[in-house]
């Protein structure tokens, strides 16, 4: 048997513990090469002209040649005013890349002796980088298309008396605050030396929150996201029934088989979800609507790196972060300036 990627030696080439141990100056290089790029060379965030500005080291900022603004290498970005020392956040990052699950804020704060708000602030900060740049790249998938979607927050708490309780089932007693997480996954496919097609993993994740997998929704997404005459395996709920006018749709019914006789599987979604509840179960425990869709997000990304090396994934994060603006929904977050409003699709 092959080995497992993650087992191998090239998917592990990031060391928590070396970025534990570098200076602070260290961390401002590393921050700026992921920012800018290597060389000497930065861009002024002010005048935006690219140069070799002047570096005052001991106010770890650069200084322009044009228009004499000082920057620091987080100004800008996601990551400005911040208080914990660049290390630390560079350290966090790791631990979170390295987390295939995702990680709780509580770990954070243990793992860098932080307090909770300050740990919840900083993974929310990379979700919303990760959120960013999802939403810059207009996804169109196509070929063989895995479309399904899952629950969360289904049901109530039972109450503690028998005679109290009610019929969970009936729509009247619904969880107001229950959620849909739909996922759409195109495929790998790579052909044999006999010329088979041979379908070998996902490869585009997008996920989306609405609150109900209706077909309204369903077809909206499809509209937007799938190339029209690509092949789409599903489940057998009827909200997908439309998507069979201007797609090849097949089905597998998930009461009778989880593969049909012909092939037919969901399994691209399924793999989707069983992280996603892994996260919400195993580490996460609460997830609150408001930031539903950034954890789909975050789960959606952990699925599409999932073939790429450690230190790869912390370079994509950290540029990310770095390359994404101050974000009004974590400015003074414990301060009361809160996002109010979930990211619905539909
Ligand atoms: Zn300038």
């Amino acid at each position: 048997m092959p080995q497992h990627f993650l087992l191998s030696a090239e998917a592990r080439n990031l060391s928590p513990i070396a970025i534990a141990r570098m200076s602070e100056y260290e961390a401002v290089m590393t921050m700026k090469k992921l920012r800018w790029g290597e060389g000497k060379d930065v861009i002024c965030p002010r005048c935006g002209k690219k140069h070799e500005a002047y570096y005052i080291k001991s106010r770890k900022q650069w200084q322009c040649k044009e228009c004499n603004y000082r920057f620091s290498v987080t100004a800008g970005t996601l990551f400005a005013h911040h208080k914990l020392p660049l290390r630390d956040i560079l350290f966090a990052c790791s631990l979170y890349v390295n987390a295939a699950k995702g990680i709780s804020a509580l770990q954070i704060a243990r793992d860098l002796n932080v307090q909770y708000k300050t740990a919840f602030v900083l993974l929310h900060k990379i979700k919303e980088a990760l959120k960013v740049h999802k939403q810059r790249e207009t996804m169109q998938l196509s070929g063989v298309v895995h479309m399904d979607a899952t629950y969360v927050h289904s049901s109530q708490k039972p109450k503690n008396k028998k005679s109290e309780r009610v019929d969970r089932r009936l729509k009247q007693h619904e969880n107001p605050l229950k959620r849909a997480i739909l996922v759409i996954r195109d495929s790998f496919a790579k052909q044999d030396d006999e010329q088979n097609t041979k379908q070998i993993g996902a490869r585009n994740t997008i996920a989306f929150i609405a609150k109900s997998e209706n077909s309204k929704v369903v077809n909206q997404l499809a509209n937007k996201h799938i190339t029209k005459g690509s092949t789409i395996h599903t489940d057998e709920s009827p909200a997908y029934d439309n998507l069979i006018y201007f797609h090849d749709l097949k089905r597998v019914n998930h009461q009778k088989e989880y593969r049909s006789d012909a092939g037919v599987t969901n399994n691209l979604a399924e793999s989707y979800f069983s992280r996603f509840k892994r996260m919400y179960y195993g580490q996460v425990h609460k997830m609150n609507n408001t930031y539903l869709y950034e954890y789909a997000n975050e789960i959606a990304y952990r699925e599409d790196t999932r073939r790429l090396s450690n230190g790869v994934i912390f370079n994509d994060v950290v540029s990310k972060c770095l390359t994404s603006l101050p974000s009004d929904d974590w400015r003074g977050y414990w301060q009361g300036n809160k996002k109010r409003v979930e990211t619905l699709a539909a």
